[in-house]
């Protein structure tokens, strides 16, 4: 039977690789942005149904699992990430930035899975992505409080998913090594496509007994 993923932030990057990969794999692909991509909206296949829709629009959120009354989720992929540009270093520390950040990065990935708990099928997988940069014990370099710290509360946050949603879903957090998108800057050594490749290997093998951990895009195990 063919399978459902639901992703978020599916108009660029690796959002958008991973739609255009999903969709070649044989999968059904509910994408949603605030604002869709040319590649997508141009003729869009027949197993890709578009959604717009901002992460932090807290009242459509609350109603997505309405909208989408006649879908049965795979795999919930929240992957669409704010950085908070330089207003994140020592001095420059933008509190209305961070709180926009943390909207996106930790708020709405929690706020998507309560509103799309009926959708899921029985053994979904629950993904965010999150980043190397959200690990505590990784942080040597100091300095980007925004993200780091949204990063680190995104996998806080799964941890508790994956305690609630026991014998139900498996929730995991994944890194996806550093990649040349708008984020990640065009010195990346990652293509999206090795990523996303990467990753969706990590998805194919996850089993219930990973439920709550943090992993690389090549299924390493990462610290907190
Ligand atoms: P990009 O900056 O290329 O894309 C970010 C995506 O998030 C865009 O689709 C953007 O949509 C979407 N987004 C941001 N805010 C909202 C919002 N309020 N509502 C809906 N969508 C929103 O980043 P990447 O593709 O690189 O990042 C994807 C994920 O990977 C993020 O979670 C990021 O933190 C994480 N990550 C990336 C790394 C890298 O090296 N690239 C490294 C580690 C983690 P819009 O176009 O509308 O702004």
């Amino acid at each position: 039977m063919q399978k459902t993923l639901l992703l978020t932030g599916a108009n660029r990057g690796l959002g958008l690789e991973f739609v255009q990969q999903y969709l070649a794999a044989g999968w059904r692909v509910i994408a949603i942005a605030r604002q869709h991509a040319d590649a997508l909206t141009a003729a869009p296949p027949p197993s890709l149904r578009l959604l717009s829709l901002d992460v932090t629009d807290w009242h459509a959120v609350a109603t997505l699992g309405d909208r989408l009354a006649d879908e049965r989720i795979d795999l919930l992929l929240n992957n669409a990430g704010r950085y908070g540009g330089d207003a994140q270093e020592l001095g420059k520390l933008d509190a209305e930035e961070w709180l926009r950040v943390l909207a996106v990065n930790t708020i709405a990935p929690a706020m998507l899975v309560q509103a799309l708990l009926p959708r899921l099928a029985t053994g979904a997988v629950i993904a965010s992505i999150s980043s190397k940069m959200g690990s505590i014990e990784q942080n040597t370099s100091g300095g980007a409080y925004l993200y780091r710290s949204s990063k680190a509360a995104l996998n806080a946050a799964n941890r508790s998913l994956a305690l609630d949603l026991r014998g139900r879903h498996t929730c995991v957090v994944l890194h996806p090594g550093w990649v040349q998108t708008d984020m990640g800057g065009a010195s990346a050594p990652l293509t999206p496509h090795e990523s996303v490749r990467g990753m969706r290997a990590v998805l194919e093998r996850v089993m219930p007994a990973d439920s709550g951990g943090f992993f690389d895009y090549d299924g390493a195990p990462l610290p907190w």
